[in-house]
This record gives C-alpha cells, sequence and structure tokens, in this order.
C-alpha cells in the first residue's frame, strides 16, 4: 500500500512533506504503518490534474469503465474488507457484507441509472452537463461506502474528482485508486490525496479549481467545509451526523421492534450516521423495553467490533462516565473478556430525558437511549427534537399506521416495520444532518449542472 505517495493524474507521486501519521489496528491498538500526510501542493496538483482531464472524460464512455471497475472492485472484495477491518476495526464478516457489499450495490444502482435525457418546457430545451471537478471528502467509519456513494454518480456524471479519504483509514481509498487505474480509468479522472482535514480537506473545500466539494463526517467539520467552500460560491453537498429515532407505537411488536432496534444501533459498534440511537417507546412499555433492549445488547458484546481509534474511545468514555440515566446493560470501561483494543461495551440507558446529553449529541459508540413517551404526538415531537434529522423507523401493527407517523417525521429516511435499505432511495438529511441527497437519481442529480435553451418560435 502506498501510504508515501499521492495518486496524482495515474501516477503515485511521492507526498513532498515529511509529516507523518501513525495507522494504528484498533483491535490490537498497535500501529502498522505511516502514512505520509499531504499538503497543499499536492491538492493544487491534483486539482489541476482533474481539470485537464474533464474534456476527454466528457466524452468517454464512462458506463464500460465504470462497469469494469465494479468487477475489479469485486475481486478484490477480500482485500477491500481486509483492508477496512485492520484500519478501523468491523469484524471481517461484516465489512464483507456491508462495508464491501453496500458500496458494490450502491454502484449497481448508479450503473442501472439511464442516460438523462433533456426536457422541453415550452420553447426552451434544458439539458444537464457535469458540474465539473468534485473535491470529495469522506470519513473513516465506512471508508469505501462512502466514497463510492461520491465516486461513482460523480464520474458517472461526467465529473472529475479529487478525494480525501480520512486520513485514519486511508487504505480502501488507496486500493481503489490502483483498482480504478487497473480497470482503465484514464490519468486526472480520479485522484486520491491524503492528509489531514485542516489542511488538505480545507483546501479542497476553498480551491477556485474545484467546482463542487461534497463532504461527509461530523455537523462541526462540514460547517468549516461550508465556510471554506462559500468564498468561491462552489456547490456545497454535506452528509453530516445524526441521533435518529426508532419510534415503537403501542400496538407493535415489542420484541421485534426492540431487537432490530438494537441492532442498527450497534452495527458498526455504533459507528453509523443513520444509527437508530433513542428507541422511543409508550411508557406502559418502557420497563419491558429496556429489559429486552439490555437482554439483546448484551447478547451482542462478543460480535462487536473495536471503536475505530483511541480519539473515539475516549469520545465515547466521556459520554458514558458524564451520563445521567439509568444504566441498563453496559456501561464505561473496556469489554470484560478483552485485554486489549478499544472494546467498548454495549450499552443501554433507560429514562433518557429528551433533552439530555444522551438523547441530544452524536455519541458514535454503540449507546442507546431508551426514552418514554405518552402518546402519538408526543412521540412524533420526541423523535423530531434534536437538531437533526437523518433517519429513523416507525413499529406499528400496521404499515398504514406506521405510514402515517413516518409521514410526520422531519428526517430523510424512515423504515416502516423492518423494511430493508435501498440503494436507489435518495439518502440524506434535514436539519444540521447535511443538504443535498446521494444514491439512486438524486445523487446522481447532485454533480450536474441545469441548463435552459431557449428556442426560436
Ligand atoms: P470528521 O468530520 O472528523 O471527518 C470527516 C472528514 O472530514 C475527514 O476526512 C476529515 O479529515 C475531514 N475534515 C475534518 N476537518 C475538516 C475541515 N476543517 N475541513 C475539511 N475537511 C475536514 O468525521 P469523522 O470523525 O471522520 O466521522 C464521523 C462523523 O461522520 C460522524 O459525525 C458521523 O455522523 C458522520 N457521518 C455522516 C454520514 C452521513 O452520510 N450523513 C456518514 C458517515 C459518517
Amino acid at each position: 500500500m502506498r501510504y508515501d505517495s499521492a495518486f496524482i493524474d495515474g501516477q503515485w507521486q511521492p507526498v513532498s512533506g515529511t509529516e507523518t501519521l501513525g495507522l494504528v489496528d484498533p483491535s490490537t491498538e498497535e500501529e502498522f504503518a505511516s502514512v505520509r500526510l499531504a499538503g497543499t501542493a499536492e491538492v493544487d496538483a491534483a486539482v489541476a490534474a482533474a481539470r485537464a482531464a474533464g474534456a476527454a472524460w466528457r466524452a468517454a464512455d464512462r458506463i464500460s469503465v465504470l462497469r469494469k471497475a465494479r468487477e475489479a472492485i469485486e475481486k478484490r472484495r477480500a482485500e477491500f474488507a481486509g483492508l477496512i477491518t485492520r484500519d478501523m476495526g468491523c469484524p471481517p464478516k461484516i465489512a464483507d457484507l456491508v462495508q464491501v457489499g453496500t458500496p458494490l450495490a450502491v454502484l449497481d444502482g448508479f450503473l442501472s441509472l439511464s442516460e438523462v435525457p433533456d426536457e422541453t418546457i415550452a420553447h426552451s430545451l434544458v439539458v444537464r452537463e457535469p458540474i465539473g471537478v468534485v473535491g470529495a471528502i469522506t470519513p473513516w467509519n465506512y471508508p469505501l461506502h462512502q466514497v463510492v456513494a461520491k465516486v461513482a454518480p460523480a464520474l458517472l456524471a461526467g465529473c472529475t474528482v479529487v478525494l480525501k479519504p480520512s486520513e485514519v483509514a486511508p487504505s480502501a481509498a488507496l486500493l481503489l485508486a490502483e483498482v480504478f487505474d487497473e480497470a482503465g480509468l484514464p490519468p486526472g479522472v480520479f485522484n486520491v490525496v491524503v492528509g489531514t482535514g485542516p489542511v488538505v480537506g480545507a483546501a479542497l473545500a476553498a480551491h477556485p479549481g474545484v467546482d463542487m466539494v461534497s463532504f461527509t463526517g461530523s455537523t462541526a467539520a462540514g460547517r468549516l467545509v461550508s465556510r471554506a467552500a462559500a468564498d468561491t460560491v462552489k456547490r456545497v453537498a454535506l452528509e453530516l451526523g445524526g441521533k435518529s429515532a426508532s419510534v415503537v407505537l403501542p400496538d407493535a411488536d415489542l420484541a421485534k421492534a426492540v431487537k432490530a432496534t438494537v441492532s442498527n444501533a450497534f452495527l458498526n459498534s455504533g459507528q453509523t450516521c443513520t444509527a437508530w440511537t433513542r428507541l422511543l417507546v409508550h411508557r406502559d412499555h418502557h420497563d419491558e423495553a429496556a429489559r429486552l433492549a439490555g437482554e439483546f445488547a448484551s447478547a451482542m458484546a462478543d460480535r462487536l467490533g473495536p471503536l475505530a481509534s483511541k480519539a473515539q474511545w475516549d469520545r465515547v468514555q466521556g459520554y458514558l462516565a458524564a451520563a445521567d440515566a439509568t444504566l441498563v446493560a453496559g456501561g464505561p470501561g473496556r469489554l470484560e473478556n478483552r485485554d486489549r483494543g478499544y472494546y467498548c461495551k454495549p450499552t443501554v440507558y433507560s429514562g433518557v430525558a429528551p433533552s439530555s446529553v444522551l438523547a441530544q449529541e452524536e455519541i458514535f459508540g454503540p449507546v442507546l437511549s431508551v426514552i418514554p413517551y405518552g402518546d402519538t404526538d408526543e412521540a412524533v415531537e420526541i423523535a423530531n427534537g434534536t437538531p437533526y434529522g437523518l433517519a429513523g423507523g416507525v413499529w406499528a401493527a400496521d404499515n398504514e399506521t406506521a405510514l402515517a407517523v413516518a409521514r410526520r417525521l422531519r428526517t430523510g429516511q424512515v423504515d416502516i416495520n423492518g423494511a430493508r435499505f435501498n440503494p436507489l432511495a435518495p439518502f440524506g438529511g434535514y436539519g444540521q444532518s447535511g443538504i443535498g441527497r446521494e444514491m439512486g437519481k438524486f445523487g446522481f442529480d447532485e454533480y450536474l449542472e441545469v441548463k435552459a435553451i431557449q428556442l426560436p418560435a
């Protein structure tokens, strides 16, 4: 793996600076490599390469190239999964199924979209064109999926890309550069520069040669990206944090709903932006729901991977130490049967006040808050009562009732009675969960400009 280089203009170019960052396997706490951090010189070179490659890429048979790339990712599926496990701790089975399986499904979704046809509105011809050079900035929790969710639609739309992956988990992005290169992506179409957010991410967001910045990460960093992008008035897409609610209506199958909520909340050790970290149950069912959640959570302990880094461990432990609710399962400290690694206990709190820190802030660890409500109006008010709005679930005896409540939730996605993920459905946030949508047609449109050409009568 080329941890000392950036992939620019189809070449691995040694990074000019000397600053390095150790990559640590979170299951052993041991450093296995160190990455040399790029700076603004690499950003400038990558943006120049992406600009130069634009015209030829717009004329290329992009679908065939991306089909080949898709096959190449599938072929090296085990390698991708292994690198992701080592970089950020996701257990091998989940790394294969979710960390690599989901981006493959997302890529299939984009490949299945037909060309965007021109439209006619009265005497105007409306055409869509690639926006140009895209700066993509991604986090460490799904290091391949978040990249593919941006890069696949951008490239298919005819854009060229400079990617800054998370410096904490850069390996999947570096392997992707290799795979794309072997699949025949022309030089300059896809560039990868590994560096820190405040240096490389900020430079990319502010760069006059970048037409759009697409960011996934924390709301705090998203704000900075937005500010950095403002002077050049580029398009900004933000996929940010969440504090999603699973709303269990009184007539729902309680055990089924609680079990599904626990497994959703703890997927990837709770390091998932869409995690249903708030379980809302009628107050008459609260104690039973808390008991069940504690039971399911404890049963998952051996299947959870570690948190991705020491920083993430410290952050989650800080929330656990300050928690002001009834502890049902888990709590502060390392999982009992582990003597090393950032293994956090799957934790459930009950009787959580909707306005408390536990119920308001994104913890990004395996921590579930059970919150009681009195009636459906109150459940909706609590569900909508955070600055976020990314995902959610509604459970009821019949789908119609659940749908009526789902319509009232201010959030980008809602799953009814455990309905499954759809890689073609728009994904993104209300409120401080972000701006714009990824996936499917909506995700594709983000990378297009719209031009109206008025035709004479
Ligand atoms: P983070 O915000 O710290 O970092 C995300 C990326 O932004 C990294 O590449 C980082 O280097 C970069 N960055 C940091 N500061 C920057 C700056 N000032 N300018 C430009 N780039 C900067 O987030 P993280 O800790 O890597 O990931 C966890 C967060 O991501 C969580 O809050 C989670 O909810 C969010 N997330 C959201 C989604 C979504 O689709 N909505 C998906 C996954 C993760």
